[in-house]
């Protein structure tokens, strides 16, 4: 019942009740990966072997059960290639963070479909569906437990030597190394601190960890200090190789290095190409861009009430 309002924003508050009503990390990771929301299908077509991280909404229309009447997506359609990277962007409300509630099955779109390895996902167990997503939210949850155990959650199978090597991965280990008791330090409530860049390097070890075709970035908005700045941007970078990426975009160097944008608006895809060619079109994209990004400034950065 806690999980029927984990809107991605609310999830740092969801995976606070259950770390306290559930105690042990595995266990909320069960919950976090495979409650499904919406009831499985009585007999789930099974998704393709091997995952190949094709993704395709298919003229998605979707509202909020609790506001039926207000269309939060319209005639959504696009297609991702396995390992492209799709930046998405716009307004605040616009419909970008709904995307990835509907690809995470936390709710069914109300017309048309969307494919994942060009399954149905209504059709497949949603529990499938998400072991080949890993989302790295935009505010992280930290729980009250050791460094090794947070990593653990992106997979809780995953041996002592596989958490490690993720971190490592995620350029996490250059502040793991020199905490007291390293990978087994407590963070969290009773722990240690981390700091915002830090806790993003976990996200994105958990996200390492889960080894799923598909990667799911909702960018952090607050701003970084410059060392966690590169760290976190390598970090990202080893996070999108082999996979198919879907960023909610809110810097520079994030549309620069996509292959593609997804301009919304309003809940419908208003633009769509590459940084130059919307900057040329004179668009909401090259008004956006300008607000938020400046005059370019490789490092610029939105503030917290820009509208993107
Ligand atoms: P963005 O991520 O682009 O800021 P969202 O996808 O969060 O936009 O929101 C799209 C629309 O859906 C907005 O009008 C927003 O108010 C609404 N919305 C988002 N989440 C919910 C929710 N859990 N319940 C009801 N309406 C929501
Ligand atoms: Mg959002």
């Amino acid at each position: 019942a806690v999980l029927a309002a984990s809107g991605l924003g609310q999830l740092g508050e969801v995976w606070g009740e259950i770390s306290q009503a559930a105690g042990a990390t595995e266990r909320i990771a069960e919950l976090l990966a495979e409650t499904p929301e919406v009831a499985p299908p009585a007999t789930p077509l099974a998704l393709p072997l091997p995952p190949t991280g094709a993704v395709r909404f298919a003229d998605v229309g979707f509202a909020y059960p609790t506001r039926p009447d207000i269309p939060a997506l319209a005639g959504i359609s696009f297609s991702v290639r396995p390992g492209e990277r799709v930046a998405i962007v716009g307004p605040s409300g616009g419909g970008k963070s709904t995307l990835f509630q509907l690809l995470l099955r936390y709710y069914d779109p109300s017309q048309g479909h969307i494919e994942i390895d060009g399954v149905d996902i209504a059709a497949a167990d949603p529990r499938e569906v998400r072991a080949r997503l890993a989302l790295v939210p935009q505010d992280v949850a930290i729980f009250a437990a050791s460094i090794r155990d947070n990593i653990r959650l992106g997979r809780p199978e995953a041996t002592d030597a596989e958490v490690e090597e993720a971190g490592r991965l995620a350029r996490a280990d250059e502040f793991i190394e020199r905490l007291p008791e390293r990978w087994d330090t407590p963070v969290g409530e009773r722990g240690v601190t981390l700091s915002g860049g830090q806790r993003q390097r976990i996200a994105i070890a958990r996200a390492i960890l889960r080894q799923a075709p598909i990667l799911l970035l909702d960018e952090a908005t607050s701003a970084l200090d410059a060392e966690s700045e590169t760290l976190v941007q390598q970090a990202l970078d080893r996070s999108m190789q082999g996979r198919t990426t879907l960023v909610i975009a809110h810097r520079l160097a994030t549309v620069l290095s996509a292959d593609r944008i997804l301009v919304m608006e309003q809940g419908r895809i208003v633009e769509e190409g590459r940084h130059a060619e919307l900057v040329a079109k004179g668009g909401l994209y090259a008004r956006l861009a300008a607000l938020q990004f400046g005059e370019g400034a490789p490092t610029a950065r939105v503030a917290e009430a820009s509208p993107i």
